[in-house]
């Protein structure tokens, strides 16, 4: 900003002041001194003038249509987050990972993690039990229902396809692990937010003690 003023001449320093002061409605409560340029109160002024035309200008390219046009729907996450749930299909230890993990631990529970010689690579394996656990990021695995569950505005197409490959795969991988003897559990994710992971844990537990071949955590109330 300064280094604009310094390069503004006396004359169009003056001009634009006198301007300032035959339109006071537009600088309400700003005093300009024409004597004192290119003083050091009145480049301040011209601060404050340029600002103002600034901020105006910043206000009409806002709301002009091509910039509405250009301007796509603001994330609700930022770029690096996204950038991580975009890649984050069939990652390890992800955050709802780690927050179960810990409350099963606390329960006394124990667990091999990620066996590649398992089908889907199931994140828990309760090899006592018989039993494996996979924690389902929502909106890549599709929960039904669930608010978590959504759909990118663009490129329709490629995300019907991409989350078909997915669910298609999970079933798959579901079927054959039913067939080769193990019980299957799947928490999803949004079970897992507002500190639920206290109660997914408890009910985990009950299942693995229990007879039921399959387990599933509930929609979130919230979604
Ligand atoms: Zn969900």
């Amino acid at each position: 900003m300064l280094t604009i003023v310094r390069e503004d001449s006396d004359r169009t320093l003056r001009t634009r002041m006198r301007t300032a002061n035959s339109r006071p409605d537009l600088h309400a409560g700003t005093r300009i001194d024409t004597r004192g340029a290119p003083g050091t109160g009145a480049r301040s002024v011209l601060t404050h003038l340029i600002m103002l035309n600034v901020s105006r200008e910043i206000r009409l390219r806002k709301y002009s249509s091509e910039s509405v046009r250009k301007r796509q729907m603001p994330d609700i996450v930022d770029k690096v987050t996204r950038s991580r749930m975009m890649a984050g299909i069939g990652s390890r230890d992800t955050v709802p990972e780690l927050v179960l993990r810990c409350a099963l631990h606390a329960r006394g529970l124990r667990y091999r993690l990620h066996d590649r010689n398992l089908p889907g690579t199931p994140d828990l394996v309760f090899r006592r039990f018989g039993a494996v656990c996979f924690v389902h990021g929502c909106f890549w695995h599709r929960h039904i229902g669930c608010s978590y569950t959504t759909t990118p505005a663009t490129r329709k197409e490629f995300w019907r396809a991409k989350f078909h490959a997915n669910v298609s795969r999970d079933r798959r991988n579901q079927h054959h692990l039913l067939e080769a003897g193990w019980r299957v559990a799947i928490v999803w994710e949004c079970a897992l937010r507002k500190q639920g992971e206290l109660q997914t844990a408890l009910m985990l537990d009950r299942w693995l003690h229990g007879v039921e071949r399959t387990f599933e955590t509930h929609l979130a109330s919230d979604g």
